[in-house]
């Protein structure tokens, strides 16, 4: 098996939208599927907190766009749409902060908040840590996936890029249950490694296009860090072949140091091997030359790192839903979308949230229609309760 990926300066070209054009046309010919036939087309960046520093540039996913329109692809075909963490923040927030948002509008394609559906149920064969595994339904509905993520420093992960930007298709509160289960950078990578299983299984249509312009670095990454200019754009259909080149381009030692890449490797679900990866447009060699040093956190940092979030940061961030009484006309319409029956409705009574069944999907909030629910943090309270 092998694998064609393209990698192209930013600098040679005059815009973004052609350095984008010039990578996707290089690697063309190996898509498995026609973009313009495709008519549920979702893009995720990678949206983190609204600095534009953390996220997937916006200008970048306008170029996108304006590919996906040059090449003839209707608007009402294409959503942009991410999940991200859920400390006081929600994927619309960010988008308007960094400009993505107005991006979207102005090119007439919508955004989406993966939490605004209900979330879908879903087995992954084999999974080793994921086992009651829910997805957010855009991308259970998506026909062609573009994943656009950037490359930066994870304290816990080691790395983010290709294959780390699909966490985001778990739901926000989710990903704090799921960050619970991976109780160290091993076992988080064995998570990381279910939830790619799934993607690799069920969404064959996949194209990347890595943003590796302004690259993260340094332990505080992927929050925040020094930024170095790479200026590249690689282009491909196979995460883990994109993950490894943009490791070698930075120079670091390989794959077997990131967990979730090694675990993904050993699951054969990528190809990780140099040997099998056509590189086209730039040479390795070249890429190289002028590229920084990726800076990646120590294993020290990436244990400590991953201690900070299962023992405090998601415990304490998970959100639950509280009612507002006064609010609510008992309806019952948030008991009927909860997908874990964690919410008891007797007709003409108040719902009853049942902590420990709530997996903080929210998607009670989300569908309530007289915003009577509200969302809370758990705050330290959450350290002494296993909900
Ligand atoms: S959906 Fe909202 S208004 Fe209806 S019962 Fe639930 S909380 Fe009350
Ligand atoms: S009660 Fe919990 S699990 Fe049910 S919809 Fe609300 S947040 Fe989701």
């Amino acid at each position: 098996m092998s694998t064609k990926i393209s990698i192209v300066n930013v600098n040679d070209y005059d815009s973004i939208l052609h350095a984008i054009k010039a990578g996707i046309t290089l690697i063309v010919d190996t898509l498995p599927f026609d973009i313009r036939e495709c008519k549920n087309i979702l893009l995720k960046p990678n949206l983190l907190r609204p600095t534009k520093d953390a996220c997937t540039q916006p200008v970048f996913v306008e170029a996108v766009l304006e590919y996906l329109k040059d090449i003839g692809v209707e608007n009402n075909n294409i959503n942009v749409g991410d999940s991200p963490c859920q400390i006081k923040s929600s994927a619309k927030m960010i988008a308007k902060k960094i400009g993505l948002y107005e991006v979207c509008e102005e090119a007439g394609v919508k955004f989406i908040n993966f939490e605004q559906d209900i979330p879908v149920q879903e087995d992954i064969d084999g999974a080793i840590r994921l086992k009651d595994y829910y997805i957010s339904k855009p991308v259970k509905d998506c026909d062609l996936l573009i994943n656009l993520p950037k490359l930066k420093t994870h304290g816990e992960a080691t790395m983010t890029g290709a294959i780390k930007n699909y966490w985001g298709i778990i739901p926000a509160g989710l990903k704090a249950k799921y960050h619970l289960v991976g109780r160290t950078p091993d076992k988080f990578g064995e998570a990381l490694a279910d939830n790619f299983s799934w993607i690799v299984k069920n969404k064959p249509n996949r194209l990347i296009i890595y943003d590796c312009v302004k690259v993260m670095q340094g332990p505080m990454g992927p929050v925040s860090g020094p930024m170095k200019q790479w200026d590249l754009i690689l282009v491909g259909t196979d995460e883990l072949a994109l993950d490894v080149v943009a490791l070698e381009i930075g120079k670091f030692k390989g794959l077997k140091y990131v967990p979730h890449l090694n675990n993904v490797y050993e699951r054969g679900l990528g190809i990780g091997d140099l040997d099998n990866i056509e590189i086209l447009g730039l040479s390795l060699e070249e890429a190289r030359k002028s590229t920084p040093k990726f800076k990646v956190p120590g294993k020290f940092m990436t244990k400590f790192a991953s201690f900070i979030t299962r023992s405090i940061v998601y415990k304490v961030t998970k959100k639950i839903p509280t009612l507002k009484k006064k609010l609510c006309i008992q309806c019952g319409h948030c008991s009927e979308v909860c997908p874990t029956n964690a919410i008891n409705f007797i007709n003409e009574e108040y719902p009853e949230f049942l902590r420990r069944e709530c997996i903080s999907c929210l998607c009670c909030m989300e569908m309530c229609p007289q915003e009577a629910i509200k969302p809370k943090l758990r705050g330290f309270g959450g350290l002494f309760h296993s909900y």
